[in-house]
């Protein structure tokens, strides 16, 4: 059986890194993990072939010609490309199998499809497999709210990649999130209880991107990587023996709670084992906002305290932020910049706030009768329910914030004070690289910053800040590198999509609101 796996286009966004991946000569930026999981549940003697669009761009008509049957999975923002190679299908006569986080949120977008494989492929794949043998394949095959264990799960085909392609490598431990946020759709998909891996399942993981050759970045792309703690403090250990084994070739980040900071055992083990950046869902410096969430966990102490103290281990924290909460008031812009700023994070995410299928939120809202369209993965898709601060006010706040965050100025303000406040294991593991790791990977970072620095009309900005790290924390001139490179996506993309996209928005309530002015004085 000649199989496709597909993983479609995913379009320009902040944490594409599009930019970014262009200027280190890569193509993509991090591989589809899901497809190459569904890849090694397929029956062993199926001819597979991965089709990544952001690769390739399209599917090919050579690849439909070969091809019996096609796998497409994806998530919300990948919509129209999933939409888009289904058709191709269709009209090559090539059946459809869609799956993914996508697929199982809203099946019912997949009328084009031949088979739906929703929820945990673990589950749903192998019943799928047997029927397609016996020529009986239902339409649609779901879990039931069956979770699999994934200590079972088979290691993904990495060997189906071009593995350099990517900037980054990916690989998950665990799945699911024990907490409840309003807008996440997290624990619908994937359950309130953190399975985990075992610690031989993620080493093996590693050891085959290791014997693939790759160098860099690696992220484990886990729901809430200390979901479960007692299971991510069993395994850290042996993750330390195998990174000093290997001489630290991977750089480690993860998504976690903020209440990381509240375990010193867990923020030391991390750090010894590389991690040097942690992602967390901050969400708003608003305790009224975070409460209307459902954010609990970082309602406890002192936000600002905490992510200074997981910096202190050695890790950055990259974050997500959000405004539209209807606990907002109009001084959230203001307060959200100054929070990030005195956080130290120079990547911060802020979305203003949408309701996804199947979350609390989406229930509550169609409830009150608030929702107004659907969310399609965008960061333009500005808020889908009527806000309670007005949809002007809150466009034009959210242009305020990130046309202020993305400055040069302001980037490399925030990273500078990263710098200072990072201790430990990044500038430690990064110094640990061995010379193969330092050839292979750093070249491509070097030919960069030499990009940036003859190129780039902020090359000032890059310049002053190398000779400023080389001078003041000269342990940590990679990680100041690698950072550069990332900040070169976030500034441009705000600068040349972002920014002009919502003032576009802008213009069109502001003139809204005054034909409602107009109307109401005749
Ligand atoms: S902590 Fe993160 S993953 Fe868990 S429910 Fe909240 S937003 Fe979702």
């Amino acid at each position: 059986m000649n199989t496709l796996l597909i993983w479609p286009l995913i379009p320009l966004t902040y944490w594409g890194g599009q930019y970014s991946v262009k200027l280190i000569g890569r193509r993509a930026f991090m591989p589809p993990l899901g497809l190459l999981t569904v890849a090694a549940l397929c029956p062993q003697e199926w001819n597979l072939r991965l089709v990544d669009l952001n690769i390739t761009g399209a599917v090919s008509d050579e690849d439909l010609e070969w091809a019996d049957l096609a796998f497409i999975s994806g998530m919300v923002i990948q919509h129209s490309s999933m939409k888009e190679v289904i058709r191709r299908c269709n009209k090559a006569g090539v059946p459809t199998v869609v799956g993914g986080p996508h697929a199982t949120s809203s099946p019912e977008k997949f009328d084009d499809a031949d088979h739906l494989i929703l929820d945990e492929g673990e589950i749903t794949l192998p019943p799928f497999f047997k029927d397609y043998a016996a020529g009986c394949a239902q339409r649609v095959y779901n879990a039931g709210g069956e979770k699999p264990d994934i200590t079972l799960t088979p290691l993904p085909r990495f060997d189906l990649l071009d593995i350099h392609a990517y900037t980054h490598m990916c690989v998950q431990f665990s799945r699911g999130c024990p907490f409840a946020c309003e807008f996440c759709d997290i624990t619908y998909l994937y359950g309130k209880r953190p399975r985990t891996k075992e610690a031989h399942q993620i080493l093996s993981e590693l050891q085959i991107l290791y014997d693939l050759d790759f160098r860099g970045e690696v992220f484990l792309v886990d729901d809430n990587f200390i979901g479960n703690k007692k299971n991510v403090k069993l395994m850290l250990p042996e993750l330390i023996t195998w990174m000093k084994e290997h001489e630290y070739p991977f750089w480690l980040y993860t998504e976690a709670s903020l209440n990381l900071a509240d375990d010193d055992e867990l923020l030391e083990l991390m750090s010894q084992a590389g991690f040097h950046s942690v992602f967390i869902g901050i969400e708003s410096p608003s305790v009224e906002s975070l409460r209307e969430t459902q954010k609990y966990q970082n309602i406890k102490g002192d936000m600002l305290g905490k992510v200074h103290k997981i910096q202190s281990h050695g890790m950055e924290v990259m974050a997500g932020f959000i405004v539209g909460f209807d606990s907002d008031t109009e001084d959230i812009f203001e307060r959200q910049i100054e929070f990030i700023t005195a956080a130290n994070i120079p990547m911060a995410h802020v979305a203003p706030l949408n309701a996804m299928p199947n979350t609390q939120l989406f229930n509550r809202l169609r409830l009150e009768g608030r929702i107004e369209g659907e969310w399609e993965g965008d960061t333009f898709d500005f808020c889908n329910f009527a806000t309670k601060l007005p949809a002007l006010t809150l466009v034009r706040g959210y242009r305020h914030i990130l046309s202020t965050l993305y400055t040069p100025e302001n980037f490399f303000g925030r990273l500078r004070d990263l710098m200072g406040a990072l201790k430990g294991s990044s500038a430690r593991t990064l110094g640990r690289l061995n010379m193969t790791t330092k050839i292979k990977y750093l070249f491509p970072l070097i030919g960069a910053l030499v990009k940036l620095g003859m190129l780039d009309k902020d090359r000032k900005h890059y310049w002053k800040f190398m000779f400023w790290v080389l001078r003041n924390h000269p342990d940590k001139w990679l990680f100041a590198l690698c950072r550069a490179i990332t900040g070169h996506h976030f500034i441009r993309y705000t600068e040349e999509v972002v920014v002009p996209r919502l003032g576009l928005l802008e213009k069109e309530l502001q003139e809204k609101e005054q034909l409602l002015l107009v109307a109401a004085a005749s």
